[in-house]
């Protein structure tokens, strides 16, 4: 694989890493609507037989999952980022204000705004 194909190889990677993080964190809060509504259900004395429990259930469940994807992608992410194994940094992303990697981004690694190219 020559270096070019690696790194836009890597720069996918990284996207896509990002994409199921912000997934992750998507289903994070879905799974805490759900445990809120739980609560919210306790807190009435709304009794709906094994619904109360399914929704419980779902909530963590969800929840639990979301975080898995959060946390998994997130360390995907940095793994990336050291394969790129370029520790110069150039350019500051406008959005979020990180570090960018010296080696032509056409996008943010971390916020995934699109960056002009030079
Ligand atoms: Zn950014």
């Amino acid at each position: 694989m020559s270096e070019e194909t690696k790194l836009a190889y890597i720069q996918e990677r990284l996207r896509e890493a990002k994409r199921h993080q912000r997934y992750g964190t998507f289903l994070t809060i879905l799974g805490l609507i759900f445990i809120i509504l739980y609560l919210f259900l306790l807190f009435r004395r709304w009794y709906l037989g094994n619904l109360n429990i399914l929704v419980l259930l779902l909530g963590l469940g969800v929840f639990a999952w979301g975080l898995f994807e959060n946390v998994r992608n997130d360390l995907k992410h940095r793994v990336l980022l050291d394969q790129l194994g370029k520790k110069t940094f150039a350019t500051t992303c406008p959005k979020c204000g990180k570090d960018i990697p010296n080696v032509n981004f056409a996008f943010c690694p971390f916020c995934g705004v699109e960056l002009e190219r030079k």
